[in-house]
C-alpha cells in the first residue's frame, strides 16, 4: 500500500467516525506512544516504590481469578472469562460493562462490531489498541447481554480495581451508562456526566457513550469525539 493509500485509509477512519480536525502534531504521537508516563508528570511516591513487574502482577490477578465460580454468572452460559488486554503500563484505559457474545467466544474484550468501532476511536486520537488497556467491570458475559446485577458487580469489580491500581493509567474512559454508573456510584444519566472529569483511583475518569450505542445512534459520534479530544489533551498536557 502506498503512502497515499495509507493516508486515504487513515482519513476514512475519521469520516467513518464523523469527526474532523485531524492532528498532525508529532509531539503527541511520541508522548502518547511512550506508554510509561515517565515524561508526563512528576513521579509519585506510588511510582517510586519498588514493585514487582506489572506484567507479573496482572498475571497474578488472572491466576487468582482462575476458573472463577465466585458469582452466579459462571452457571449462566459463560464460555470464557474475559480478563482484559493491552499495554500493562498504559496511560489510557477503557472500561466497558461486560463481555458480549464475541468477547465470550474469543476471551478478549471489545472484539465485536462495537470493538471495531472502539479501535477506530482509539486510532482517531493517534493511538493504537496495543497502546491502551481495555477491560470490563465484570469478566463474564451475562445471559442474553442483560445488565450485570448488583451482586455480580460487587463480586467481580475488585478484580478490575486491582487491574487499575497496578496499571495506574492517567486517564480512564468509562464506556457507556453501566460502566460509568458502576465506577462512579451514581445514577445521573450518561448524557449529563459524559465528557466531565472525575477523580478516580488516582486517575481522571471521563465517561462517554458506549461504542455499541454509537452503532445504533451514529449522530452521537460527535460527542464522543469531543470527549476523546479531551482525553488526548489531558494525556498531552501531562495531567
Ligand atoms: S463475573 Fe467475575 S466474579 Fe463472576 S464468575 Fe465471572 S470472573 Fe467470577
Amino acid at each position: 500500500m502506498s503512502g497515499r493509500d495509507d493516508l486515504r485509509e487513515h482519513l476514512k477512519y475519521y469520516r467513518d467516525l464523523g469527526v474532523a480536525g485531524v492532528t498532525t502534531n508529532p509531539v503527541w504521537r511520541e508522548r502518547a506512544h511512550s506508554g510509561s508516563g515517565e515524561t508526563h508528570s512528576p513521579p509519585s511516591t506510588e511510582h517510586e516504590a519498588p514493585a514487582p513487574s506489572t506484567d507479573t502482577d496482572l498475571d497474578a490477578i488472572r491466576i487468582d481469578i482462575g476458573d472463577c465460580t465466585r458469582c452466579k454468572l459462571h452457571t449462566l452460559g459463560r464460555q470464557r472469562i474475559v480478563f482484559g488486554s493491552g499495554n500493562p503500563k498504559a496511560e489510557l484505559m477503557f472500561v466497558g460493562e461486560a463481555p458480549g457474545a464475541d468477547e465470550d467466544e474469543q476471551g478478549l474484550p471489545f472484539v465485536g462490531k462495537a470493538g471495531q468501532l472502539l479501535t477506530k476511536i482509539i486510532e482517531a486520537i493517534d493511538l493504537k489498541r496495543e497502546d491502551v488497556y481495555i477491560a470490563n467491570v465484570i469478566k463474564c458475559r451475562p445471559p442474553a447481554n442483560r445488565n450485570p446485577e448488583p451482586d455480580e458487580v460487587a463480586t467481580c469489580e475488585p478484580f478490575l480495581f486491582r487491574q487499575i491500581d497496578l496499571i495506574k493509567p492517567r486517564v480512564i474512559v468509562a464506556l457507556g451508562t453501566h460502566a460509568a454508573h458502576t465506577l462512579l456510584k451514581t445514577d445521573v444519566p450518561i448524557s449529563r456526566i459524559r465528557g466531565r472529569q472525575h477523580d478516580y483511583r488516582g486517575a481522571i475518569l471521563i465517561p462517554t457513550f458506549h461504542p455499541a450505542y454509537l452503532l445504533r445512534s451514529p449522530d452521537r459520534k460527535r460527542e464522543v469525539w469531543e470527549d476523546m479530544k479531551l482525553v488526548k489533551s489531558l494525556l498531552t498536557q501531562g495531567a
